[in-house]
C-alpha cells in the first residue's frame, strides 16, 4: 500500500543520439541556481543575456527574437500558425520525418499545403519548388536545414532564391543544425528560423529559440485573422520578451539559466571552430563506419548532415539488440530509424557537447565488439584505426564557408 519511492538517480548515459545530447557541467550547475519569479527585476537582465546570445548565434538583428517556452516542434507550429491563415498557399519540402511534420502541422491551418517531396537521403530540388510555386501565390516556402530522420543537410540558398521568385517568407527549421552547421540569418534573409535546445546547443530539452525578421513580423500584424492558437501567438508572447516585460505565461526559469550557460559556451567557443568541430568529428566516424564495412545512408557527401549519421544496418544484424547492448554494456544511447527507416538504419548523433574525439573513438570501438558478439565479420581495429587516420590527415580547412 505505501510504496517506497527511492531518491532520483539517473543512469550517466553518453547520448550520440539525434537529441537530447550530453551536457556540459556548467549547464548542470546553472540549472541548479535559485529559482527566482518570472518578473524579477533581476531576471529581465537575465533575459536580456539570453536574446543577446541568441541573436549571436542566429546570426541575425531580429528584434523578435526569444526561446518559446516548448520542444522544437513548437518552434515549428508557432513558425506556420503566425504566418498561415485562410486563403494562404505553403509548400513545404519534405524529405523526412522532421520536415513532413512541418507541411502535418500546416495542414491544421486553413491554408493550402502543398508538399515537394525527395526521397529520404536526399534534399529537396529547389527546383521542383519553382515548378510547384509557378503562377500561384504563395506564403510561405518552409524546410528543414537538417532533416534529422535521414541525415541529411540543405543548403538554403536556392530556396531562398525561390522564395523571392514566389514572393513567398522563407521558414527554416534549424532544430538539428543550429550551432553546429553554418546558418546565418539575416546574410541568407530567412524570415522565420527556430531550433530546439537539446541538440547542437546541448541545453536541456524543452525550449525553441525561434526568430523573425521585420519583414515577417509586419506580416504577422496585418493578418486579417487571429492567430489559431493562443499560446503561440508571437506577437503577443513578445509583450513578455519584449521592452514592455508584460506577463504573457510562466516561462521556464531554469530552462532559461540552462540555455543562457550553453550557449555562452558556444560562444567562448566560436560559432566557426564549432561547426568545424562538427565536420571532423563526422568525417572521423564516417571514415570508421566504412572501413568496419558499414554503408551510409546518405550517399552524397555534400549531403551529409554533420550532427546525425545514418549507417545502414548491416543483414542478419538485430537493431535493438545492438542499441540495448551499447546501452546496456557502454551507457551509450544511439538511435534508430523513424518511418519507414524503422529497423533498417541507426542514427548516430554527434550534437554540441558530444561531438568529441573522445567518444566518436569510444563508440567505434564499441560497435565494434557489439558486431563482432553478433557474429559480423568485422576487421579487427578497422573502425578506430581509419578515424584516427581521418584525425591525422584531415587538415581544418582554414576558410569555413561564409
Ligand atoms: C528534433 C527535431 C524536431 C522536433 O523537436 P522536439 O524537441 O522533439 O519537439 C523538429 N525538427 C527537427 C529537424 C528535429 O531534429
Amino acid at each position: 500500500m505505501t510504496q517506497h519511492i527511492g531518491e532520483l538517480n539517473p543512469p550517466n548515459r553518453l547520448m550520440l543520439t539525434p537529441g537530447p545530447s550530453s551536457m556540459d557541467p556548467r549547464v548542470y550547475r546553472a540549472l541548479a541556481t535559485p529559482l527566482v519569479g518570472h518578473m524579477d527585476p533581476w531576471f529581465k537582465g537575465c533575459m536580456d543575456d539570453t536574446q543577446v546570445l541568441l541573436r549571436q548565434i542566429f546570426q541575425t538583428e531580429n528584434r523578435l527574437t526569444m526561446p518559446l517556452s516548448a520542444s522544437g516542434s513548437g518552434g515549428i507550429e508557432a513558425s506556420v500558425v503566425n504566418s498561415l491563415e485562410e486563403d494562404d498557399e505553403a509548400i513545404i519540402c519534405v524529405n523526412g520525418v522532421f520536415s513532413d511534420r512541418m507541411a502535418v502541422i500546416a495542414s491544421h491551418t486553413p491554408a493550402k499545403v502543398t508538399k515537394v517531396e525527395a526521397p529520404y537521403g536526399k534534399a529537396v530540388d529547389a527546383e521542383d519548388v519553382r515548378r510547384a510555386g509557378k503562377g500561384r501565390k504563395i506564403k510561405i516556402v518552409g524546410l528543414a536545414q537538417g532533416e534529422t530522420s535521414s541525415g541529411v543537410l540543405t543548403q538554403i540558398e536556392p530556396f531562398r532564391k525561390v522564395a523571392d521568385e514566389l514572393g513567398a517568407l522563407l521558414v527554416v527549421d534549424t532544430v538539428a543544425s543550429l550551432a553546429a552547421v553554418p546558418l546565418h540569418v539575416d546574410r541568407e534573409r530567412v524570415d522565420i528560423c527556430f531550433s530546439g535546445t537539446q541538440k547542437a546547443i546541448s541545453a536541456p530539452p524543452g525550449m525553441s529559440p525561434i526568430t523573425v525578421s521585420p519583414r515577417a513580423e509586419e506580416i504577422f500584424r496585418t493578418r486579417k485573422t487571429k492567430v489559431q492558437s493562443w499560446y503561440f501567438d508571437l506577437t503577443t508572447a513578445m509583450n513578455y520578451w519584449g521592452k514592455e516585460r508584460l506577463y504573457h505565461h510562466t516561462p521556464p526559469v531554469s530552462l532559461i539559466y540552462a540555455l543562457r550557460e550553453a550557449m555562452r559556451i558556444v560562444m567562448e567557443e566560436g560559432l566557426e571552430a564549432r561547426w568545424e568541430r562538427h565536420r571532423v568529428n563526422q568525417l572521423a566516424l564516417i571514415a570508421g563506419l566504412e572501413a568496419m564495412g558499414l554503408e551510409l545512408l546518405v550517399r552524397k557527401p555534400a549531403d551529409r548532415l554533420p550532427t546525425v549519421t545514418a549507417v545502414m544496418i548491416p543483414d542478419g544484424i538485430d537493431d535493438a539488440k545492438v542499441r540495448n547492448q551499447l546501452l546496456d554494456e557502454f551507457n551509450i544511447e544511439i538511435a534508430g530509424g523513424l518511418g519507414p527507416l524503422k529497423n533498417k538504419i541507426w542514427r548516430v548523433g554527434l550534437m554540441g557537447h558530444c561531438s568529441q574525439k573522445p567518444y566518436v573513438l569510444l563508440f567505434l570501438a564499441a560497435l565494434e565488439k557489439i558486431l563482432l558478439d553478433q557474429g559480423l565479420r568485422v576487421p579487427s581495429g578497422a573502425g578506430v584505426g581509419a578515424a584516427v587516420q581521418s584525425y591525422t590527415h584531415v587538415h581544418s580547412e582554414a576558410a569555413v564557408s561564409r
